[in-house]
C-alpha cells in the first residue's frame, strides 16, 4: 500500500497494515479513540508525550482551507451575507470534526513522526 492510500485509510505509519484508529470516523461517541501501540507492528503511536498537540496546527490549516473555501463557494452563488458565511463554516466543521481530527492527527504522525517504511513480510 503507497503512503497516501495508508493515510487515507488511516494505516500505521511503519507497517501501513494496523489501524491507528479504534473505530470508524462514524461512530461519533468513539471516533477519537486510538490505539496506543500499532496492532500489527507494535509502533508506539504518541512518539513523545504531547505529540498530537502539534496536530492542531494542521487541524488550523484544515479549518482556514474550510473557511476560504465556504468563501469562495458563496461568493461564486452571489451570496454575500455574514451570518450565511458564518453559520456555513460552524456547520461544515462541526460535520466534518471526526475526519478533521482524524486526518490532523495522521497526517502530522505521517509528517513528523519520523517513522520510516518498514514493510513486514
Ligand atoms: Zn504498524
Amino acid at each position: 500500500m503507497g503512503p497516501f492510500k495508508a493515510a487515507l485509510s488511516g494505516k500505521c505509519p511503519q507497517c501501513r497494515e494496523g489501524d491507528i484508529f479504534e473505530s470508524s470516523a462514524l461512530e461519533l461517541s468513539k471516533f477519537h479513540k486510538m490505539h496506543t501501540n500499532c496492532p500489527k507492528c507494535g509502533l508506539k503511536f504518541e512518539r513523545e508525550p504531547g505529540f498530537f498537540i502539534g496536530a492542531m496546527y494542521v487541524n488550523y490549516a484544515f479549518s482556514v482551507a474550510i473557511i476560504v473555501a465556504v468563501g469562495i463557494a458563496l461568493s461564486v452563488f452571489n451570496i454575500y451575507n455574514l451570518h450565511t458565511f458564518v453559520l456555513s463554516v460552524v456547520g461544515l466543521i462541526l460535520l466534518l470534526l471526526p475526519f478533521l481530527f482524524r486526518y490532523s492527527r495522521i497526517l502530522f504522525l505521517y509528517l513528523f513522526g519520523g517513522v520510516d517504511y518498514q514493510p513486514r513480510d
